[in-house]
């Protein structure tokens, strides 16, 4: 699946770049200085480069993690993102990294003992305080979990720190490193799901709905905590029977008790990275929709959104108490 593998020179030698690199023994190995030459160079084609990334190795020196944007809606008082890797195995149309980013390409920062380093002091440096970390704003948690063993390095280590909650937002199937162990209680595993009508369209190269809702199935089995997140709302003709069906589908088998929080939230890019999107797709049917630019922001207009979030709003209080739930308006 890798045929690019660059790596900073200065980290050739370090274990988890060798155990990386041993995976992908066909893999054409470019040494570079700092990642950002590669990945940051203006005249570089996200849509293209999606076809084929190439894996960039590389050591993160500051802002291991980053506090969270006000009005986050969701954790606790203090509330901290971090990622280990940039951009995602999937292809959701939606996405903001295309957006965000010059190059599709991961950077996959190895220096995990260094995020830890910082995420333990600050929650030693607010001891009474629960602190929410969440891991998958800059990527998927777990899609490519086989070539990182993020989940695997960092769930003990979460499991050490008495006041630290983690979410992992995903939309893969990888769980085998949370399957294989015992829960952590202070753990959340949350899974983006839209309807498949959807998500068939929007959500290119992700798992389909019943394969994440299989995931969700088994994780719970093994007493993991749930996080569902419906967001970004995506309108199209028909919506409601379309996310009504979802809800139905999915709280089918719900163990409320597991379910730790559910997320509401309709499609929304920032103006820049929208019309950046929006060059790289000009035919996608996703930006046909009656959009509105207000605040820098670009979301659907204010009446639609607003329908869209009673409707479902409305749809899901019929399943799970007003405490789990977290609805995010812009
Ligand atoms: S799964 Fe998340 S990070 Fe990956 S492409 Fe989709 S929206 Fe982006």
């Amino acid at each position: 699946m890798i045929e690019t593998i660059y790596i900073e020179d200065n980290i050739q030698q370090h274990p988890r770049v060798q155990e990386i690199t041993a995976r992908f023994p066909a893999a054409r190995r470019i040494v570079c200085g700092r990642y950002g030459e590669v990945f940051n160079p203006k005249a570089q084609n996200f849509r293209l480069q999606k076809q084929k990334p190439a894996l960039i190795l590389a050591e993160k020196y500051k802002n291991f993690t980053l506090e969270t944007p006000k009005g986050y809606g969701i954790g606790a008082k203090e509330n901290y993102y971090f990622s280990h890797i940039l951009n995602c195995l999937y292809d959701c149309r939606y996405c903001f990294l295309q957006g965000m980013y010059q190059s599709a390409n991961y950077v996959l920062f190895v220096n995990y003992e260094d995020f830890q380093d910082d995420i333990r002091r600050i929650c030693e440096s607010h001891p009474k305080d629960d602190i929410h970390f969440f891991s998958g704003y800059d990527c998927d948690s777990l899609a490519l979990e086989p070539v990182t063993g993020f989940a695997e390095q960092f769930l003990p280590f979460f499991g050490s720190l008495p006041n630290a909650w983690l979410e992992l937002r995903t939309k893969s199937t990888q769980t085998r490193s949370l399957t294989s162990r015992e829960p952590l209680p202070r753990c959340i595993v949350a899974f983006s799901l839209s309807p498949n009508e959807i998500a068939n369209k929007v959500e290119d190269k992700a798992p389909s709905l019943e394969r994440r809702l299989d995931a969700i199935k088994k994780l719970q089995q093994h007493g993991w905590q749930i996080g569902l997140r419906f967001d970004p709302l995506i309108y199209q003709t028909g919506y409601q029977q379309q996310y009504q069906q979802l809800f139905e589908q999915v709280f089918a088998f719900i163990d409320l008790k597991q379910l730790h929080s559910v997320s509401l939230g309709v499609f929304r890019l920032p103006e820049s990275f929208y019309k950046k999107i929006h060059a790289l797709y000009p035919d996608e049917l996703l930006f046909a929709s009656p959009l509105e630019h207000q605040n820098g922001m670009v979301s659907y207009q204010k009446e639609l959104e607003q329908e869209m979030m009673q409707y479902c709003t409305e749809q899901l209080l019929g399943y799970i108490p007003s405490q789990k739930f977290f609805p995010c308006m812009n």
